[in-house]
């Protein structure tokens, strides 16, 4: 137990004190609030529980897990906690050396937002890109990351909105959605697994999709799926 921890083990709970330390400065309703303090306490016990295993356990690392999970859930809960999911991939990537998430596309029907999309994903890009960055001044580089991811998602609850609205459905439909024989968007749901294309060829949900959305939450195919 006396033995130090390991600079990897170091990294990651760092980065888990950082987004803990960002999750309790937001500001939002008093019920995203409450949840913002839990996600704080858990992503705490994660970086705690990171580096306080003994060497060769597991233990250490479950717990990290188990603590990591309920931050997932309640990000997931609670949109205006401006968190991605993705904070859980910055927290681990020290550790497993996997790749750093990307920003689904939003695909927005309006130009704005799609210009507002473009500018976050190459903001991020760059800080990506600048590992020295990441590792010589690891606080600062964390939050200008998590400071996108949030913006990321404030933008998803406006592009939500504003791709339902009735007269942006084509444009949306067209972004989201391409028939794979003639790569049109026009699709009717005579069937309940099944689209079919103005050509006549009849294809499954995810055969259709061209975007990131899953499947209940994309638009285009909610578009579909609510006509007769
Ligand atoms: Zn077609
Ligand atoms: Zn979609």
């Amino acid at each position: 137990m006396n033995r130090h921890p390991h600079p990897r083990q170091t990294a990651t709970a760092n980065r888990a004190r950082t987004a803990a330390a960002v999750a309790r400065d937001r500001f939002g309703s008093p019920k995203t609030i409450q949840i913002l303090s839990f996600i704080a306490a858990h992503l705490d016990a994660a970086a705690t529980a990171c580096i306080s295993y003994p060497n060769g356990s597991r233990s250490g690392f479950l717990e990290m897990g188990l603590a990591l999970e309920d931050v997932r859930e309640l990000i997931t809960a609670d949109p205006d906690c401006r968190f991605t999911s993705g904070v859980i991939e910055y927290i681990l990537a020290p550790l497993t050396g996997t790749p750093l998430p990307e920003l689904p596309r939003l695909l927005p029907a309006s130009d704005q937002f799609a210009a507002q999309e473009a500018e976050l994903r190459d903001r991020l890009d760059r800080l990506h890109a600048d590992t020295d960055a990441a590792d010589t001044d690891a606080d600062r580089w964390f939050r200008a990351v998590l400071d996108v991811h949030s913006k990321w998602a404030t933008l998803h609850i406006s592009v939500a909105v504003d791709n339902r609205r009735p007269y942006n459905r084509a444009r949306v439909a067209k972004l989201h959605l391409a028939c794979t024989t003639c790569g049109g968007s026009a699709f009717t749901s005579p069937f309940r697994e099944e689209a079919v294309c103005t050509c006549g060829k009849r294809q499954s949900w995810a055969d259709i999709q061209v975007c990131d959305c899953l499947g209940d939450e994309c638009p285009a195919l909610r578009n579909i799926a609510a006509r007769p």
